[in-house]
C-alpha cells in the first residue's frame, strides 16, 4: 500500500468528468503492460486514433486518383488547409481570415520577420526573454545579423532576477518604457517552454504597441493549452506548432496568425509564392504577384496533404469539445500533479520546488520542478518505470498533464512511483 493519500480522488475525479472519454481516443505506448505515463503532451502530442485511417484516406485518393485528387479526392488537397480554419480561428481566438496552416514553426518565424521585423537605423532593436527556445533565440540573432545588426546590440532580453526563476513583467514593461523607441519588434514565448511560465499577453501587447513596437508571440507551448484572444489582444502576429497540444504528429503542418490590419498592405514587404496568390487567377499563371487578401497571403507552397490528415485527425477532437472546459480539466489536473508533488516531499522529507507560477494566469497545464541534488539519475530511474517525463538541463523535469489524455489516476501512478523511487534513493 502506497502511503500516499488520494487514489480513491483520482479514480472518482476521472469518472466524474465526461472528457476523461477523450483519452480513449488516442493511443497510449505501453511500458511492462501498463499505459506508460506520459506527461510529455508539450513535447510530441500522442497520436490520435483516427490519423491513421485520414492518412490513408488520403494515401487512397492518391493511389487511385493521381492528380486528380488535387480537385477530386474526399477532400480535395488544393483547398486542404482550408479545412482548419475554422478550428484554428477558435483555438487561437483570431478571425478566420487571420489565421493559416502552414510551414514550420522556425520557418514560420522567419517568414513572420520578414514582414514585421522592419529595422532602421535608430529603431532597430528586438525584445524577447532569455533563454528562449533556442531555435528562437538563432532566428531573432540570425534576422538582426541579415539586416547589419550585431545581435549582442540589437537583441534586448529580459532575464529573471538573480534567485528568480521566473521573469516579472514589470522588468518587460521598464524595458519598453526605456528603450521603446528603439525597438523594433517584441517576440516573446507566450507561454516559456522551461517554466511554463504564462505572460500577459494582452497588457504586454498593448504597452509595446503604445510605444510603436510590433508584437509578435510564439505560441507552441500556448495552443491547446491556454486561453487565446489574439484579435482581441490586437496582437500583430504570432506562430505555433501542432505536434505538441495539438497532437498532430512528429514535425507536422504549423500554423501562423496574422492580424487583420496587416492583410492587403501594399506597403509590407513578404516573400511570396503562387500559393499566395489570389485563387482565382493562381492556375492562370500570371507574372504579377495578387495576394489573397488574408493570412493566405504568406502561403508560399502548395500543401503537404499526408502531414494534414493527421493534423484534421486532431483538430476535429478540439472541435468536439469546449475550449474551457478543457482548459478547467487542465488546470485541475495540473493542480492535482502540484498536491502529489508537495505530499512526495513531505514524506520523504526532500525539497521538490515547482519553478512554475502558482497562479491560473500565469500557468498552463505544464508544472516545472527542481529536485534540489537529484540529477538526471533520478529521471532515468523514473523513465524505466514507465514515467515519460522530459529532462532540461540543469536540473528541471518538465511535467505536462494534457487534458485531451491525461488522466488523474496518471498523476496518482507518478506519485508513487516518484515516492517509492526516491525512498530507495
Ligand atoms: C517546439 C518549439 C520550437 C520548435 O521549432 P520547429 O521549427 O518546429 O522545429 C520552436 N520554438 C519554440 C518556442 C518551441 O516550443
Amino acid at each position: 500500500m502506497s502511503k500516499l493519500s488520494s487514489r480513491e480522488f483520482a479514480v472518482s475525479q476521472d469518472a466524474n468528468d465526461p472528457l476523461s472519454k477523450l483519452r480513449e481516443r488516442f493511443h497510449i505506448p505501453q511500458h511492462e503492460g501498463e499505459d506508460v505515463m506520459y506527461f510529455t503532451g508539450n513535447s510530441l502530442g500522442l497520436q490520435p486514433k483516427a490519423a491513421k485511417q485520414y492518412i490513408e484516406e488520403e494515401l487512397e485518393d492518391w493511389k487511385n486518383l493521381g492528380v486528380e485528387g488535387h480537385v477530386h479526392a474526399r477532400r480535395p488537397w488544393m483547398p486542404y488547409h482550408e479545412n482548419f480554419t475554422k478550428s484554428l480561428a477558435r483555438i487561437v481566438g483570431g478571425k478566420e481570415s487571420e489565421v493559416v496552416a502552414i510551414g514550420t514553426l522556425t520557418n514560420n518565424l522567419h517568414l513572420l520577420m520578414v514582414s514585421f521585423y522592419r529595422p532602421t537605423e535608430k529603431r532597430y532593436k528586438i525584445l524577447c526573454e532569455a533563454k528562449a527556445f533556442p531555435s528562437d533565440q538563432y532566428a531573432l540573432a540570425s534576422q538582426a545579423r541579415f539586416h547589419g545588426f550585431d545581435p549582442k546590440d540589437a537583441i534586448i532580453e529580459i532575464a529573471p532576477r538573480e534567485g528568480e526563476h521566473t521573469i516579472r513583467e514589470e522588468d518587460f514593461i521598464s524595458a519598453i518604457e526605456n528603450h521603446g523607441d528603439e525597438i523594433a519588434m517584441m517576440m516573446v514565448g507566450g507561454v516559456n517552454y522551461y517554466t511554463g511560465q504564462v505572460f500577459d499577453m494582452e497588457k504586454l501587447t498593448k504597452i509595446a504597441q503604445d510605444k510603436g513596437i510590433l508584437v509578435g508571440w510564439d505560441l507552441a507551448h500556448g495552443v491547446g493549452n491556454i486561453e487565446l484572444k489574439l484579435n482581441e489582444w490586437n496582437v500583430d502576429f504570432a506562430a505555433w506548432c501542432s505536434y505538441k497540444y495539438l497532437n498532430s504528429g512528429p514535425g507536422s503542418i504549423a500554423g501562423i496568425y496574422i492580424n487583420e490590419k496587416h492583410h492587403g498592405k501594399k506597403n509590407i514587404p513578404r516573400f511570396e509564392g503562387w500559393w499566395g496568390h489570389d485563387k482565382s487567377s493562381r492556375f492562370a499563371m500570371p507574372d504579377q504577384f495578387e495576394p489573397i487578401p488574408t493570412a493566405e497571403a504568406w502561403q508560399l507552397s502548395n500543401v503537404p496533404v499526408l502531414a494534414m490528415a493527421a493534423h484534421r485527425a486532431s483538430l476535429d477532437l478540439f472541435d468536439e469539445v469546449s475550449l474551457d472546459e478543457l482548459r478547467a480539466r487542465g488546470r485541475r489536473l495540473s493542480n492535482y500533479l502540484r498536491e502529489v508533488l508537495h505530499e512526495v516531499a513531505k514524506l520523504t522529507n526532500r525539497e521538490i520546488e515547482i519553478i512554475t507560477p502558482n497562479n491560473e494566469k500565469e500557468s498552463g497545464c505544464q508544472v516545472s520542478v527542481l529536485f534540489p541534488g537529484l540529477g538526471k539519475d533520478l529521471f532515468d530511474k523514473l523513465l524505466a518505470k514507465g514515467v515519460i517525463a522530459d529532462w532540461r538541463e540543469p536540473h528541471v523535469i518538465r511535467l505536462a498533464p494534457v487534458p485531451m489524455y491525461s488522466s488523474f489516476e496518471d498523476i496518482y501512478r507518478f506519485g508513487e512511483t516518484l515516492l517509492a523511487t526516491l525512498e530507495e534513493a
